[in-house]
Protein backbone atom coordinates (compact mmCIF):
# COMPACT_ATOMS: atom_id res chain seq x y z
CA UNK A 1 0.00 0.00 0.00
CA UNK A 2 2.91 2.45 0.23
CA UNK A 3 2.76 1.88 -3.77
CA UNK A 4 -0.15 3.27 -4.14
CA UNK A 5 -1.61 6.75 -3.71
CA UNK A 6 -2.73 7.93 -0.31
CA UNK A 7 -5.95 10.09 0.41
CA UNK A 8 -6.42 12.77 3.39
CA UNK A 9 -10.00 11.15 4.81
CA UNK A 10 -10.22 13.35 7.70
CA UNK A 11 -9.13 15.83 10.16
CA UNK A 12 -10.50 15.36 13.70
CA UNK A 13 -10.54 18.29 16.22
CA UNK A 14 -12.42 16.53 18.63
CA UNK A 15 -13.31 13.05 19.81
CA UNK A 16 -16.77 12.99 17.60
CA UNK A 17 -15.19 13.59 14.52
CA UNK A 18 -13.05 10.80 14.51
CA UNK A 19 -14.17 7.98 11.50
CA UNK A 20 -15.13 5.35 12.96
CA UNK A 21 -12.76 2.12 14.21
CA UNK A 22 -12.40 0.11 10.71
CA UNK A 23 -8.79 -0.58 9.44
CA UNK A 24 -5.56 -0.83 11.50
CA UNK A 25 -4.57 2.44 12.46
CA UNK A 26 -0.60 3.54 12.93
CA UNK A 27 -0.47 7.26 14.22
CA UNK A 28 2.74 9.23 14.27
CA UNK A 29 3.45 11.31 17.06
CA UNK A 30 6.33 13.91 18.10
CA UNK A 31 7.21 17.14 19.35
CA UNK A 32 6.10 20.20 16.95
CA UNK A 33 8.95 20.59 14.01
CA UNK A 34 10.50 17.17 14.72
CA UNK A 35 9.83 16.37 10.67
CA UNK A 36 6.48 14.57 11.08
CA UNK A 37 5.27 16.12 7.98
CA UNK A 38 8.55 16.22 6.22
CA UNK A 39 8.53 12.19 7.18
CA UNK A 40 4.97 11.18 6.24
CA UNK A 41 5.35 12.60 2.63
CA UNK A 42 8.31 10.43 2.33
CA UNK A 43 6.91 7.52 3.75
CA UNK A 44 4.22 8.00 1.44
CA UNK A 45 6.32 9.10 -1.51
CA UNK A 46 3.72 12.28 -1.73
CA UNK A 47 4.96 15.72 -1.18
CA UNK A 48 1.85 18.07 -0.10
CA UNK A 49 -0.03 15.59 1.46
CA UNK A 50 0.93 16.24 5.28
CA UNK A 51 1.23 19.92 5.56
CA UNK A 52 4.98 20.68 5.87
CA UNK A 53 4.92 24.09 7.70
CA UNK A 54 7.34 26.24 10.16
CA UNK A 55 4.54 27.15 12.27
CA UNK A 56 4.99 24.87 15.26
CA UNK A 57 1.76 23.44 16.71
CA UNK A 58 -0.21 24.75 13.55
CA UNK A 59 -2.25 21.23 13.21
CA UNK A 60 -4.40 21.10 16.14
CA UNK A 61 -6.27 17.77 14.48
CA UNK A 62 -5.91 14.18 14.12
CA UNK A 63 -5.28 13.91 10.35
CA UNK A 64 -6.40 10.61 9.25
CA UNK A 65 -4.66 9.12 5.63
CA UNK A 66 -5.73 5.84 3.86
CA UNK A 67 -4.67 4.12 0.89
CA UNK A 68 -6.94 5.21 -2.34
CA UNK A 69 -9.18 3.07 -3.90
CA UNK A 70 -11.75 1.68 -0.97
CA UNK A 71 -15.40 2.59 -0.55
CA UNK A 72 -14.68 2.30 3.23
CA UNK A 73 -17.65 0.20 2.90
CA UNK A 74 -17.78 -3.38 5.09
CA UNK A 75 -15.57 -5.60 2.94
CA UNK A 76 -13.95 -2.84 1.16
CA UNK A 77 -12.08 -1.36 3.90
CA UNK A 78 -8.29 0.10 3.50
CA UNK A 79 -5.83 -2.58 4.88
CA UNK A 80 -4.57 0.58 6.67
CA UNK A 81 -5.31 3.94 8.41
CA UNK A 82 -2.16 6.13 8.93
CA UNK A 83 -2.87 9.28 11.72
CA UNK A 84 -0.53 12.49 11.87
CA UNK A 85 -0.90 13.38 15.41
CA UNK A 86 -1.12 17.07 16.23
CA UNK A 87 2.98 18.33 17.21
CA UNK A 88 3.40 19.23 20.96
CA UNK A 89 5.88 20.94 23.33
CA UNK A 90 5.32 24.21 21.94
CA UNK A 91 6.74 26.39 24.31
CA UNK A 92 4.40 29.57 23.16
CA UNK A 93 1.49 27.28 23.12
CA UNK A 94 -1.56 29.19 24.94
CA UNK A 95 -2.90 26.62 27.72
CA UNK A 96 -5.98 26.67 26.40
CA UNK A 97 -4.77 24.91 23.24
CA UNK A 98 -2.14 22.37 25.42
CA UNK A 99 -5.48 21.70 27.21
CA UNK A 100 -7.46 20.69 24.36
CA UNK A 101 -4.89 19.28 22.72
CA UNK A 102 -4.50 16.54 25.90
CA UNK A 103 -8.03 15.97 25.80
CA UNK A 104 -8.10 14.76 22.61
CA UNK A 105 -4.72 12.60 22.32
CA UNK A 106 -5.13 11.06 25.14
CA UNK A 107 -8.68 10.08 24.43
CA UNK A 108 -7.48 9.00 21.65
CA UNK A 109 -4.55 7.01 22.44
CA UNK A 110 -6.71 5.23 25.24
CA UNK A 111 -9.71 4.12 23.65
CA UNK A 112 -8.78 3.32 20.25
CA UNK A 113 -9.36 -0.68 20.00
CA UNK A 114 -8.05 -0.49 16.26
CA UNK A 115 -5.05 1.47 16.67
CA UNK A 116 -1.69 -1.13 16.46
CA UNK A 117 0.95 1.23 17.33
CA UNK A 118 2.26 4.67 17.83
CA UNK A 119 5.52 5.60 16.02
CA UNK A 120 7.18 8.28 18.08
CA UNK A 121 9.39 10.75 16.77
CA UNK A 122 12.38 12.46 18.26
CA UNK A 123 14.65 14.72 16.98
CA UNK A 124 18.39 13.38 16.06
CA UNK A 125 20.11 16.34 17.37
CA UNK A 126 17.88 16.79 20.34
CA UNK A 127 17.15 13.29 21.89
CA UNK A 128 14.72 12.42 23.96
CA UNK A 129 13.24 15.58 26.17
CA UNK A 130 10.58 15.80 28.91
CA UNK A 131 7.47 16.25 26.77
CA UNK A 132 8.48 12.72 25.16
CA UNK A 133 9.23 11.47 27.77
CA UNK A 134 5.52 12.14 29.33
CA UNK A 135 3.97 10.79 26.18
CA UNK A 136 5.67 7.43 26.51
CA UNK A 137 3.87 7.60 30.24
CA UNK A 138 0.94 7.99 28.94
CA UNK A 139 1.32 5.05 26.37
CA UNK A 140 3.08 2.69 28.75
CA UNK A 141 0.23 3.46 30.97
CA UNK A 142 -2.08 3.38 28.63
CA UNK A 143 -0.70 0.00 26.95
CA UNK A 144 -0.47 1.44 23.63
CA UNK A 145 2.88 0.45 21.96
CA UNK A 146 5.33 2.64 20.32
CA UNK A 147 8.41 2.34 18.48
CA UNK A 148 10.65 5.59 18.48
CA UNK A 149 12.16 7.11 15.19
CA UNK A 150 14.64 9.09 15.31
CA UNK A 151 14.64 12.22 12.36
CA UNK A 152 16.71 14.19 11.03
CA UNK A 153 19.58 11.60 10.96
CA UNK A 154 21.66 13.22 8.14
CA UNK A 155 21.96 16.60 10.72
CA UNK A 156 24.32 14.25 13.15
CA UNK A 157 27.47 12.29 12.04
CA UNK A 158 26.90 8.43 11.87
CA UNK A 159 28.63 7.56 14.96
CA UNK A 160 26.42 10.40 16.67
CA UNK A 161 23.70 8.28 15.56
CA UNK A 162 24.90 5.14 16.48
CA UNK A 163 25.77 6.70 20.08
CA UNK A 164 21.91 8.24 20.29
CA UNK A 165 20.97 4.56 19.16
CA UNK A 166 22.21 3.17 21.98
CA UNK A 167 21.74 5.64 24.81
CA UNK A 168 18.39 6.09 23.41
CA UNK A 169 17.86 1.62 23.83
CA UNK A 170 18.94 1.78 27.12
CA UNK A 171 16.15 4.61 28.05
CA UNK A 172 13.58 2.27 26.43
CA UNK A 173 14.30 -0.91 28.11
CA UNK A 174 12.17 0.11 31.61
CA UNK A 175 9.57 1.00 29.81
CA UNK A 176 6.70 -1.41 29.19
CA UNK A 177 4.89 -0.68 26.03
CA UNK A 178 8.16 0.64 23.74
CA UNK A 179 8.92 -1.30 20.91
CA UNK A 180 13.18 -2.50 21.31
CA UNK A 181 13.73 -1.74 18.12
CA UNK A 182 14.31 2.04 16.99
CA UNK A 183 14.44 3.55 13.50
CA UNK A 184 16.72 6.51 12.42
CA UNK A 185 15.67 8.24 9.16
CA UNK A 186 16.45 10.90 6.99
CA UNK A 187 13.44 12.58 4.97
CA UNK A 188 15.97 14.71 3.65
CA UNK A 189 17.94 11.87 2.18
CA UNK A 190 15.71 8.93 2.17
CA UNK A 191 17.35 7.20 5.10
CA UNK A 192 15.65 4.43 7.10
CA UNK A 193 12.16 5.06 5.30
CA UNK A 194 12.25 1.47 3.66
CA UNK A 195 12.44 -0.01 7.01
CA UNK A 196 10.23 2.35 8.93
CA UNK A 197 7.36 0.92 5.89
CA UNK A 198 8.86 -2.43 7.38
CA UNK A 199 8.24 -1.55 10.70
CA UNK A 200 4.51 -0.27 9.94
CA UNK A 201 3.94 -3.47 8.32
CA UNK A 202 4.81 -5.74 10.87
CA UNK A 203 2.64 -3.76 13.34
CA UNK A 204 0.22 -3.51 11.00
CA UNK A 205 -0.24 -7.17 10.23
CA UNK A 206 1.16 -7.96 14.15
P1 LIG B 1 6.67 18.94 11.73
O1 LIG B 1 6.35 20.24 12.38
O2 LIG B 1 7.05 17.91 12.72
O3 LIG B 1 5.65 18.45 10.75
O4 LIG B 1 8.03 19.17 10.91
P2 LIG B 1 8.28 19.48 9.36
O5 LIG B 1 8.18 18.23 8.56
O6 LIG B 1 7.44 20.64 8.96
O7 LIG B 1 9.82 19.85 9.39
C1 LIG B 1 10.32 20.88 10.21
C2 LIG B 1 11.61 21.43 9.63
O8 LIG B 1 12.62 20.43 9.64
C3 LIG B 1 11.46 21.87 8.18
O9 LIG B 1 12.22 23.04 8.01
C4 LIG B 1 12.04 20.72 7.39
O10 LIG B 1 12.61 21.12 6.18
C5 LIG B 1 13.12 20.20 8.33
N1 LIG B 1 13.33 18.76 8.15
C6 LIG B 1 12.38 17.79 8.18
N2 LIG B 1 12.91 16.57 7.97
C7 LIG B 1 14.23 16.75 7.78
C8 LIG B 1 15.33 15.86 7.50
O11 LIG B 1 15.23 14.63 7.39
N3 LIG B 1 16.57 16.43 7.42
C9 LIG B 1 16.76 17.78 7.54
N4 LIG B 1 18.02 18.22 7.44
N5 LIG B 1 15.77 18.62 7.79
C10 LIG B 1 14.51 18.13 7.91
Amino acid sequence: YFLRPWIFLRGAPSMKFLPPEGPPEVAFAGRSNVGKSSLINALLAQKGLARTSNTPGRTQELNFFVPDGYSGAEGDMPPIALIDMPGYGFAKAPKAQVDAWTELVFSYLRGRVTLKRVFLLIDARHGIKKNDEEVMDLLDKAAVSYQVVLTKADKIKPPAVARLVEETHGRLKKRPAAFPELVATSSEKGLGIEDLRAAIHRAVEG
